[in-house]
């Protein structure tokens, strides 16, 4: 039928909806796509032929319905993360978007708020606004970081229902000191989410926020398999907080969230995570790279503990976009004025990208 008659304001749409646009990274097929932080080194084949055997399994059992509390994906969950966590402190959903959601589904919702330091993950106020609540934005220095004194400052006076902290942040990449987070939660009345979607990338031995979880019960860390472990196609998000939150989140889940297929595939990745991860240093590398190639060319790169980079300088950032995009390189606009972010890719990926840059000339 196509589209002919009926436009978005014809229908009867939320008010609260009105005027909104989605979602919107652009899925151009260009040969090098550096712009949604994915990471492009594929599942190893011994680990992808796991997952299909496993699969298989599930495949046989598919007329049933899967079980509903995913218990041994909690399970693998708890051992990967250690920390004295069990599969109650866990929950999981197809993405962590879908773990967010359930939270401000339980949390928040009309007359309510969630807060957040802008510039931040351009979902938190998408997914907010879903649930009929209400996006508050919060300010950060000139550098991107916040000091404890004024995220505890800002906390109290929004007094938000939830609290997201993006660790390290999207899109800048800015890691976020346990003593901010510990700051927030004294100030804050609700929840507080640190979301720690890009925690593999850290420096090694840098502490997780999963550590100030014992006594905090309104804390809530955060992860995804769709980063460090190459498995964003799949969908599977997680999070590890009081054993009460699970409960709450059980109240607003749909019956069977996590298929059958699901489970079994992010189980069994779960169990190869060592080569599943095996990655994770060389993207570093590459990202490290980045940053020292940008910055000698003249642009102004942001520490990063993420698997990409910020960076500033840029005169027009929607020339460099288009002349990157010309030279078969995708990299993202996040709307921040002179500035760009590229995801680290493989070796290769890489070397495109910064030699697709140097060719467009240096920063002025
Ligand atoms: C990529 C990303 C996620 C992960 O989303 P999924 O739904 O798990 O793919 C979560 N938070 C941030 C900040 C991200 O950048």
């Amino acid at each position: 039928m196509g589209r002919v008659n009926v436009r978005l304001d014809d229908l009867p749409l939320r008010a609260d909806l009105r005027g909104l646009t989605p979602y919107g990274a652009p899925q151009a097929a260009l040969p090098v796509a550096l712009n949604v932080n994915e990471n492009t080194h594929p599942v190893p084949q011994d680990v992808a032929d796991d997952i299909m055997d496993s699969v298989a399994l599930a495949l046989r059992e598919v007329n049933r319905y899967p079980d509903r509390e995913f218990t041994e994906l909690r399970q693998g969950f708890a051992d990967y993360l250690g920390h004295g966590l069990t599969a109650e402190n866990i929950w999981a959903a197809n993405g962590s978007n879908e773990v967010l959601q359930h939270i401000l589904q339980a949390f928040a919702g009309p007359g309510r708020t969630a807060f957040g330091f802008a510039p931040t993950y351009s979902m938190y106020p998408l997914l907010t606004r879903g649930v009929g609540a209400t996006w508050i934005a919060g300010t950060r220095d000139v550098d991107f970081t916040v000091t404890p004194e004024s995220a505890a400052e800002q906390v109290s006076e929004a007094a938000p229902d939830v609290v997201f902290l993006c660790s390290p942040n999207n899109p800048t990449g800015t890691p976020v000191p346990l003593d901010v987070i510990e700051a927030v939660y004294d100030a804050a009345p609700g929840i507080v989410i640190v979301d720690e979607a890009y925690y593999e990338f850290a420096p090694s031995g840098e502490r997780s926020a999963l550590t100030l979880l014992p006594g905090r019960e309104r804390l809530i860390v955060s992860r995804t398999m769709s980063k460090a472990f190459a498995f964003a196609g799949a969908r599977v998000g997680y999070l590890a907080a009081d054993p009460a939150i699970v409960d709450a989140l059980r109240l607003v889940r749909l019956p069977y969230h996590l298929s059958a297929l699901t489970q079994a595939a992010a189980s069994a990745a779960l169990r190869h995570a060592p080569t599943m991860l095996r990655m994770v240093d060389e993207i570093v590398a590459q990202r490290d790279r980045i940053s020292a190639t940008v910055e000698a060319l003249g642009y102004r790169p942001y520490e990063s503990w993420s698997n990409f980079v910020l960076f500033g300088g840029v005169d027009d950032p929607r020339t460099v976009w288009q002349g990157l995009y010309d030279r078969g390189v995708l990299i993202r606009d996040v709307g921040i004025p002179h500035h760009l972010r590229v995801s680290a890719g493989t070796e290769e990926e890489t070397t495109a990208f910064l030699d697709a840059l140097a060719s467009l000339g240096s920063a002025t």
